[in-house]
């Protein structure tokens, strides 16, 4: 039976990621305040937030101080653009400490509301800069089947997942996708994680030769790909892959939107992967999502293009009314600086051990064929033999299930592509709420067993 606000919400809202028929006879769970890593449904009963939010609430929930920042740049200024020159100070000064932490040299900030937003903007700015330095013709970007990068209808693009292109007529021309980083499913028997990558960056490079090296601009990768189902990348992939772009001068824009900001224990994901990127998107953990902020990160080369693009033309023609929105920034300001004063970056390094110890003691469970965690991010693949690596009937849903009992023990989690379940919680995580994350999944794992050998599914 559902509650009176469900049946309201079934007959109003389309919700995101939905199987929308399903949905119908499911309802929401509605949730209705959170505290520390702990959010609360209408009923008052506690969850784990074992994926903050969607990536996203590094600091949790009920941060006073971002509360208060938001609130005083409200009371004093609550909006005003940037178009046209106008500015104010907390863009500026949030675009200052973002070129001091950024992992590379970054000339100038482009600010959005959200990561599709940002990697609409990076492919829009590649075009604009090669149309500005006259080579038209390098345009095509290389992004991943799996990686996963946004909605609009560039970002879906470059997003390499099914659900995203079949019946939205996408992707749009001059977007490739060459193959996922995933060792587990993808390696050859007997194949090395270094000789994979090495497999892969030889594969990128001879799409790059049949392409044209002249006609291609970019490569986008976020460092663990997040949606796609919280894949690791093997061993050596970026530096492997790096060495093929700057071969043939392509760009490699870093999709930061989940890894930045401490996810993997270093402040960017590009750090402790080995990436060199030359332009970074990120969104989400800026603002710990108190509010909606992404940000593209410009370097100078790409700058000079742009000022020469716009002396053509007259204008830089692109931008969002909310570009740069007084009180997201200053919660991003805010953001920051707890980040930095509460040491969370370093707290991540030092409870990663922990979190990737408990992935890797999921791999003995029966359902799971692979479990990997990085920092505080991981994903696991729930396989019918893990011998064989078979996967089950995709009509079984056998990951929802998972995520379903989960939800019984009290524990959020996210069940992806491909029977994949991501985990990836609040960066204040402590190693106390770690082992009850992993407790609670365990016992939904058990559960999912048991639902599995009785109806006899397998
Ligand atoms: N890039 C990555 C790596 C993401 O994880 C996401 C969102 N999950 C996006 C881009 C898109 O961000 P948004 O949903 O804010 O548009």
């Amino acid at each position: 039976m559902l509650t009176n606000l469900a049946t309201r919400d079934v007959e109003t809202l389309i919700h995101p990621y939905t199987q929308l028929a399903a949905f119908r006879e499911t309802g929401p769970l509605v949730l209705e305040r959170g505290q520390g890593v702990w959010v609360y449904d209408t009923e008052g009963k506690p969850y784990l937030e074992g994926m903050a939010g969607l990536w996203c609430t590094s600091l949790g929930y009920s941060n006073a101080e971002l509360v208060e920042a938001a609130r005083e740049q409200m009371m004093r200024l609550p909006f005003t653009h940037l178009f046209s020159g106008r500015s104010h100070d907390p863009a500026i000064e949030l675009a200052e400490r973002l070129k001091e932490i950024a992992p590379v040299p970054v000339s100038k900030i482009f600010f959005t509301s959200s990561g599709s937003e940002a990697n609409d903007t990076q492919v829009k700015l590649v075009w604009y800069m090669n149309n500005a330095l006259g080579r038209p013709q390098k345009k095509k970007i290389i992004a991943r089947l799996r990686g996963y990068h946004g909605v609009t209808v560039a970002s879906a693009s470059l997003t390499g997942l099914p659900a995203n292109h079949a019946d939205f007529d996408l992707p749009i021309q001059n977007i490739l996708h060459t193959s996922c980083p995933h060792h587990y499913r993808f390696g050859e028997a007997g194949e090395s994680e270094t000789d994979y990558s090495a497999r892969l960056a030889a594969e990128l490079e001879e799409m790059i030769l049949r392409e044209g090296p002249d006609t291609v601009a970019a490569f986008i990768a976020e460092p663990v790909m997040g949606a796609g189902g919280a894949i690791i990348p093997p061993e050596n992939y970026f530096p492997a892959i790096q060495a093929v772009l700057d071969k043939y001068d392509v760009l490699l824009i870093a999709d930061e939107v989940i890894c930045g900001f401490g996810r993997l224990g270093t402040r960017f994901g590009s750090q402790r992967l080995g990436m060199r990127p030359d332009t970074i998107s990120v969104a989400k953990a800026i603002t710990s999502a108190y509010l909606p902020l992404g940000a593209v990160m410009i370097p100078e080369g790409m700058y000079q293009a742009m000022l020469e693009g716009s002396r053509k033309i007259g204008t830089f023609g692109h931008g969002f009314t909310y570009s740069g929105h007084p009180a997201s920034c200053a919660v991003a300001i805010k953001t920051l600086e707890i980040y930095e004063r509460d040491r969370i970056v370093e707290g991540v390094a030092a409870k990663a051990p922990r979190f990737e110890a408990r992935f890797a003691g999921l791999r003995d469970h029966p359902l799971v064929g692979e479990a990997r965690g990085l920092g505080l991010i991981g994903g696991l693949e729930i396989v019918a033999d893990k011998a064989t690596k078979r996967q089950f009937d995709p009509k079984l849903g056998i990951a929802a299930k998972v995520v379903s009992f989960a939800q019984a023990e009290g524990l959020i989690v996210r069940s992806l592509y491909g029977d994949r379940i991501a985990v990836c919680p609040p960066l204040i995580i402590t190693e106390a709420e770690i082992d009850e994350l992993f407790d609670r999944l365990t016992r939904a794992l058990d559960r999912a067993e048991a639902w599995v050998a009785g109806e006899s599914l397998r």
